[in-house]
């Protein structure tokens, strides 16, 4: 159950990769800079560190790159 759950994400995370990587998904959403490192779980925007770190307060958001993880509580 737990491997078949860690193959899940480790799915997820490569699409999530795979749609980072598309040209326009490496532009902010919110304020056009480019360069996006989280995506917003609440509308599935693509944003910058900074623009994560405002909507941090009002919406879930995840981090592309796990090493670069945030609490998305
Ligand atoms: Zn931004």
């Amino acid at each position: 159950m737990a491997t078949s759950r860690r193959k899940q994400e480790e799915r997820n995370l490569r699409v999530l990769r795979e749609q980072g990587a598309l040209e326009a998904n490496r532009t902010c959403f919110d304020c056009r800079q480019r360069g996006t490192t989280y995506i917003n779980m609440t509308i599935g925007s693509f944003v910058c560190t900074s623009c994560s770190g405002l909507l941090i307060e009002i919406v879930k958001a995840v981090a592309i790159n796990p090493l670069t993880s945030i609490d998305p509580s």
